[in-house]
């Protein structure tokens, strides 16, 4: 794999010691990405702001719920320095769909700060003034990536993802495709550690980050909840739940976790803990494209989801009743093991003298 080529490479621009990250949480979002990022461990995002990693470039993070500047006008200016170009490199990051403002006679969705006339200045703005001068743009969380529920069927937000905004073959001046993190919320490590990715790429130790075709780090969305749920091993076996509270699997009460693209079965939530059938929630799809719509209802099994289980149950049926006999089977010790004189080990002496077997 080919390393990126970046400018700051020549001599006279030495790697990066800071990477500014611009996180506008403006989008119709609820801020539950920047929430969740704050119990991220794989790294902390604690270690990415005070530089503790060694080799890579320190963070400089703006995000408006996490801002350490009191005051509107300290927190704006790093925008206006961004769009200057003052800030090179910064990577920016939207959380929140984006609403379409065309759509509309008056008003605005969404924004964050006002024109020198008082007028907010939109989201779309800032995403228009900002994108092109990044070194890279990541949407967190799936009402970014995709929509989400902002951009369900019959809302008045014309609302969708940052690619479906910018165009799915977008690529900033380093030639970075948009980056994908979905999750309702993100889950924390999936966030930082791309991040991470993207400090390394930054300092030139790392090649281009590799993305699925909906633009997702293959290493964090290349498999299935399902491949990664403590209850798979039920669902082998045919044994599924009919109620909540049961250690079997989720399937028959709305489980998608067998067609669903995340890993937080594998990760946990926090401290590798949690991941939602292992903990005992339906998988509802929440990283996907197609969420929540395709998904809808909730709590519904998922087509195809009764055939699976119908062969599940069968094939599963004959496959626990084997494995009940051999679990009974290694449940009790080998017969040899007893008192009385007799051994009924099997041993037979090696000892040439002395041997059973009479030889000298
Ligand atoms: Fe909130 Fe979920 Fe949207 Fe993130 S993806 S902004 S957590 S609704
Ligand atoms: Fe698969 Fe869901 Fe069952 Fe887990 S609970 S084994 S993810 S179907
Ligand atoms: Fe979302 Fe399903 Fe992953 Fe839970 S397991 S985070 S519901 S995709």
């Amino acid at each position: 794999m080919q390393l990126m080529k970046l400018p700051w490479l020549k001599p006279e621009k030495p790697i990066p010691l800071d990477v500014h990250v611009i996180w506008l949480p403006d989008g119709m979002s609820c801020d539950g990405d920047t929430v969740s990022v704050t119990a991220a461990e794989q790294p902390p995002i604690e270690d990415l702001i005070l530089g503790n990693i060694p080799g890579i470039p320190k963070v400089v993070l703006h995000n408006r719920v996490l801002a350490y500047e009191q005051g509107g006008d300290n927190f704006m200016d790093w925008l206006y320095k961004a769009e200057k170009g003052k800030l090179e490199p910064f990577v920016l990051v939207i959380e929140g769909s984006i609403p379409n403002e065309k759509i509309k006679q008056e008003g605005y969705w969404t924004g964050i700060g006002n024109h020198p006339d008082g007028q907010p200045i939109t989201l779309t703005e800032w995403i228009d003034r900002l994108a092109p001068k990044a070194f890279a743009v990541i949407a967190v969380g799936t009402c970014a990536t995709y929509g989400g529920i902002h951009a369900m069927a019959g809302n008045p937000t014309g609302s969708m993802g940052l690619a479906d905004y910018l165009g799915w073959k977008w690529r900033s001046w380093a030639g970075v495709p948009i980056i994908n993190v979905p999750g309702c919320p993100v889950q924390p490590d999936n966030m930082t550690e791309t991040l991470l990715y993207l400090l390394y790429q930054a300092a030139q130790m790392a090649p281009m980050i590799p993305l699925d075709e909906n633009l997702r780090p293959t290493w964090l969305f290349g498999k299935t909840v399902h491949e990664g749920c403590d209850r798979a091993g039920y669902y082998e076996q045919g044994d599924f739940a009919h109620e909540y509270g049961s250690q079997k699997c989720l399937v028959k009460l709305g489980c998608w976790g067998p067609v669903v693209n995340c890993n937080v079965t594998k990760r946990g939530w926090m401290r590798g803990i949690g991941g939602c059938p292992n903990v005992g929630g339906i998988c509802i799809a929440c990283t996907m494209p197609g969420f929540p719509d395709k998904v809808m209802p909730f709590m519904d099994e998922p087509p195809g989801a009764r055939l699976s289980a119908v062969g599940a149950t069968v094939y599963g049926g004959v496959i626990r009743t084997l494995r009940q006999i051999t679990n009974s089977g290694i449940n009790k010790e080998p017969k040899w093991r007893h008192t009385g004189k007799k051994l009924t080990t099997g041993y037979e002496s090696t000892n040439y003298v002395t041997g059973r077997d009479g030889r000298q």
